[in-house]
């Protein structure tokens, strides 16, 4: 599609619409908004103007600016993303919805929280706490996220293996449409068939059906106790067989079982500078229990740490109180960082199996690596089959790096696919994935897509070339 310039002309109608200082285009700043947390230079490209709109109205008057003059618009949140979702990679606009930042209503009658998308994710965590009620969404990027790139990408994180993703907390959304008009879909009703769902076909869509504007999001009642256990393991075959053991001979949902493999633990050493416990250890294993009472707690976690012990594990570390459970949860959520360190440049990965399969691509990701001789460091969520295998260039040449990391992603997908896996668990398909989503998604679905791509987008205006290449 070829699409226009922005041109003077352009700039001076986006500061009417937004006003002068809501609109960026020193070039220096236009930088910082041309990538995400995708660490590699091809993943990186700078708009021709940031906007800074403060409600919808403002949003859909750029929006339909953008339609009339052709241009495309790539809506972004925090920027944390992990798959070039929010980098413009042709240019254009850049939509922030970081001057959205409010929190509108705490509903304690009917457990909602109505937010704008540019306020933290921690931000609504805690806010949830301190109101007495639990927001269940907790990406390891909580501090800085946005919850409307959280609802735009249906974050996963660590606690998914009982609660969810971040779709099944947001009953309703405000929408500006890629054409510009302004709905609401869904709302505080627990039940709604009327319709198609149209919420959720917005969950996920990562900025190319519409820019989310204000979320209901669902409340849950505080659970008030937790404990969180490290156990190390000799291989990551055994530590994986402990999780459906958890839930079949123990009968317990925790809130988080998290693995990281030898790679990892060394990195994190070197992160946090201090030596961790088995640091030889070939896996660890990070399980997080919840309950409403503290004997309820205390029988959860003595259940885990003995079906651990009897089935491989070296020892079983607990974590009963806020420091010594954050000294556990800060070597696997600082992974993305210690990674860097070991390596600046890396390809971090987000397929998922059936849990049942971890143990065979981990296998294969090894094999692959031994082959292109190249580190791969392995973490993620083992309750649900999400893996980030993470591919370290280290001193490897650049075009070493480019050609091994396409042969290896390659491998890597084909082995996924092969175990009934999926590319990608959460962090979504953005520019990274388009190729590879193409050649292993049902031809069928890739159908449906690009057709309710090009009926919501007929000008091919908000994030085009993501998720789907539509001509
Ligand atoms: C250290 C680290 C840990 C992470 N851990 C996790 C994790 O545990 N689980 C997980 O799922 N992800 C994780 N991520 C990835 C990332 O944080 C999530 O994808 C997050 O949801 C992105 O939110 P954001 O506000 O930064 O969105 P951005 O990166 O700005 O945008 C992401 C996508 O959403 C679209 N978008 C953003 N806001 C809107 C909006 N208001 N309307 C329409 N479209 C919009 C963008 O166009 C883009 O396609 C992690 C990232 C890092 C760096």
């Amino acid at each position: 599609m070829p699409y226009n310039k922005v041109t003077d002309k352009i700039i001076t109608e986006l500061e009417s619409i937004v006003g002068v200082e809501n609109v960026v285009t020193d070039q220096e700043k236009l930088e910082i908004y041309g990538g995400d947390e995708v660490p590699e230079a091809e993943w990186k490209h700078p708009p021709e103007v940031v906007v800074k709109p403060r409600n919808a109205r403002e949003v859909s008057e750029v929006i339909k600016l953008a339609n009339r003059e052709l241009i495309p618009v790539t809506p972004r949140g925090a920027g944390t993303g992990l798959a070039a979702g929010a980098v413009p990679m042709l240019g254009g606009i850049v939509l922030t919805v970081e001057n959205m930042n409010r929190i509108l209503e705490i509903d304690k009658q009917n457990l909602f929280m109505v937010l704008e998308p540019g306020v933290t994710t921690g931000e609504v965590q805690k806010h949830a706490r301190e109101e007495g009620f639990f927001y269940a969404g907790d990406p390891c990027s909580a501090e800085s996220s946005f919850i409307g790139g959280n609802v735009a990408t249906n974050a996963g994180g660590n606690k998914a293996v009982k609660y969810g993703t971040t779709s099944r907390y947001v009953y309703g959304l405000e929408v500006v449409l890629p054409t510009g008009e302004i709905t609401t879909l869904g709302g505080k009703c627990v039940k709604d068939v009327t319709g198609y769902d149209l919420v959720h076909l917005m969950v996920g869509s990562e900025g190319t059906l519409g820019v989310i504007t204000k979320i209901y999001l669902k409340l849950l009642p505080l659970p008030s106790y937790n404990a969180v256990l490290l156990v190390p393991f000799t291989d990551m075959r055994t530590a994986i067989n402990i999780v459906p053991l958890i839930m079949t001979n123990g009968g317990i949902i925790p809130t988080s079982i998290e693995f990281m493999d030898n790679t990892c633990i060394r990195s994190a050493e070197e992160y946090l500078n201090r030596k961790l416990p088995f640091g030889d250890a070939g896996a660890y294993i990070i399980i997080e229990v919840e309950a409403y009472t503290e004997s309820q707690l205390e029988s959860d976690y003595e259940t885990i740490g003995n079906i651990c012990l009897e089935n491989g594990g070296l020892e079983v570390f607990v974590g009963d109180n806020k420091s010594s459970q954050e000294k556990i949860w800060k070597a696997r959520r600082y992974l993305a960082e210690s990674l860097r360190v070991t390596s600046p440049v890396y390809c971090m990965e987000d397929i998922v199996v059936p849990v049942s399969g971890i143990p065979a691509v981990l296998e294969d990701i090894d094999n692959i690596a031994g082959k292109y001789n190249i580190k791969i460091a392995n973490f993620g969520h083992a309750g649900d089959g999400n893996i980030h295998a993470t591919l370290l260039k280290e001193s490897m040449p650049d075009d070493t790096w480019y050609e091994v990391k396409e042969k290896v992603l390659e491998e890597v997908y084909a082995s996924t696919h092969a175990h009934g896996g999926k590319l990608s668990g959460e962090h979504g398909i953005g520019a990274k994935r388009v190729k590879a989503m193409a050649k292993y998604l049902d031809p069928v679905q890739m159908q449906v897509i690009a057709a309710i791509k090009k009926a919501l987008d007929p000008n091919l205006v908000l994030n085009p070339d993501k998720l789907v290449n539509v001509d």
